[in-house]
């Protein structure tokens, strides 16, 4: 008998007959004797429509109301999925995040969890239930409803999967698993055996929205194996696991693009010390999450000017000009220019710690493409590059024909 964990995500639980093809699969495992837990997502679609009403109401709607909001999506679909268990004859019980025990702080809409206690959840198991949990969401100690970020339940699952300490964790999605890039842009792409933490970390986090980044964090951090795969067939899937030797031997493990990127340029800000500290310091305070950074070379005659240059998440962008508007006076640069049109393509493998000359031949394939580069930022295991976004897919193809195949 083994305690497992799955998740099923928005498109397997999409309609009444997927979610009857879920429970199907659940009454399998609680057939054979195991203890399953069931962490489901919203129907496709839902949270999106959620969110485009709450907009119809007002545009920045108070962060508490959104996540009450928000949590009614998977709670729909846990009394559903629940109902399916029921009609073919399986004991099942369904859970809000707050009754199973899933603790966080207050930091509405992208809430962290700070504690599980599954107590409820071994008693409604122990009493041969299958538990079915609402993914993406949690309470604050103050009994305050919170949601975990988009692409949240894969957390929730993975977080009561170390709670739990549930011998098998199961990410049931709508491809075959952790693909080298995604095969929805890359038909080449293949789907990987296994993956490590890190290579998952920041193809996540660089764009492959297959995982949320958060929870691969929280899955390297207490050692949660997990396996990503499909809930429409019975192939084997991912396992993303800690790193093993032979995982260096592949320079490239995948090929990532995140389209959700935008880039301020500050123009003929003068060069002087101090002024990028103010520019980040402002930002900071704002919440902006600044990622990469580009200062060009001084220019001009007199005072000695410069271009500074930052990217983010698009939806920070709105923040981002109002901070540097506020910034004009003080800081004298001539212009403010915010391009929306950007993509970063990324590569990515713990390969690339052990061989060199990666870097020179993505920005070759990229110059054979006629792709310019707009900005780079490296680490030991990934190499990024901001592009045209017009010209990101294109891009993506061909790197990944250049490294993987
Ligand atoms: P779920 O609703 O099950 O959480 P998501 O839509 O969040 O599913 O994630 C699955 C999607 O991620 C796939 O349909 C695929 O288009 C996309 N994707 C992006 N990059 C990759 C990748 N490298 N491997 C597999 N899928 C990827
Ligand atoms: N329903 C939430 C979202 O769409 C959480 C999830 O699907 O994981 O982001
Ligand atoms: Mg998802």
């Amino acid at each position: 008998m083994a305690l497992i964990v799955q998740k099923y995500g928005g498109t397997s639980v999409g309609n009444p007959d997927r979610i009857k093809n879920v429970a199907a699969r659940v009454a399998k495992y609680h057939a054979q004797g195991d203890q399953v837990v069931v962490v489901v997502s919203a129907m496709s679609g839902v949270t999106d429509s959620l969110i485009k009403l709450a907009k119809e109401i007002m545009p920045l709607p108070a962060e508490r109301e959104m996540d009450m909001l928000l949590a009614t999506g998977e709670q729909t679909t846990i009394a559903l999925t629940a109902m399916a268990l029921h009609s073919l004859g399986v004991n099942a019980v369904s859970l809000t995040g707050a009754q199973a025990g899933i603790v966080t702080d207050g930091v509405h809409t992208k809430a962290k969890i700070s504690n599980i206690t599954p107590q409820k959840v071994h008693q409604h198991l122990d009493a041969g239930n299958v538990v079915i949990v609402a993914g993406f969401q949690g309470q604050t100690i103050e009994g305050q409803i919170t949601t975990l970020g988009r692409g949240g339940s894969d957390l929730s699952a993975i977080a009561l999967a170390a709670a739990l300490k549930a011998d098998l964790c199961q990410i049931y999605t709508d491809v075959d698993g952790v693909y080298t890039a995604d095969p929805r842009i890359v038909p080449a792409a293949r789907k990987l055996q296994e993956v490590s933490y890190d290579e998952m970390l920041e193809l996540a986090s660089l764009g492959a929205k297959v995982m949320q980044s958060r929870s691969v964090e929280f899955a390297k951090k207490f050692k949660v194996v997990f396996e990503v795969r499909s809930s429409l067939n019975d192939n084997p899937g991912t396992i993303v696991k800690e790193e093993t030797n032979s995982m260096e031997g592949v320079v490239v493990r995948g090929v990532s693009l995140d389209k959700n990127q935008a880039k301020v340029t500050l123009v003929g800000i003068p060069d002087k010390p101090g002024m990028a500290a103010r520019v980040f310091k402002a930002l900071g305070d704002a919440a902006v999450n600044v990622d990469m950074i580009v200062q060009n070379v001084s220019h001009g005659t007199g005072t000695p000017a410069t271009d500074l240059s930052f990217t983010m998440d698009k939806p920070d962008l709105l923040k981002a000009k109002k901070v540097i508007d506020g910034l004009k006076a003080e800081l004298a640069f001539r212009e403010v220019i915010a391009n929306e049109a950007i993509g970063k393509l990324s590569i990515v493998g713990v390969g690339m710690r052990s061989h060199t000359g990666v870097a020179g031949k993505m920005f070759d394939v990229l110059a054979k493409e006629g792709v310019n580069i707009d900005m780079i930022s490296t680490s030991e295991i990934k190499i990024s590059v901001v592009i045209d976004l017009t010209k990101g897919e294109q891009a993506m193809r061909a790197v990944h024909a250049a490294f993987i195949g």
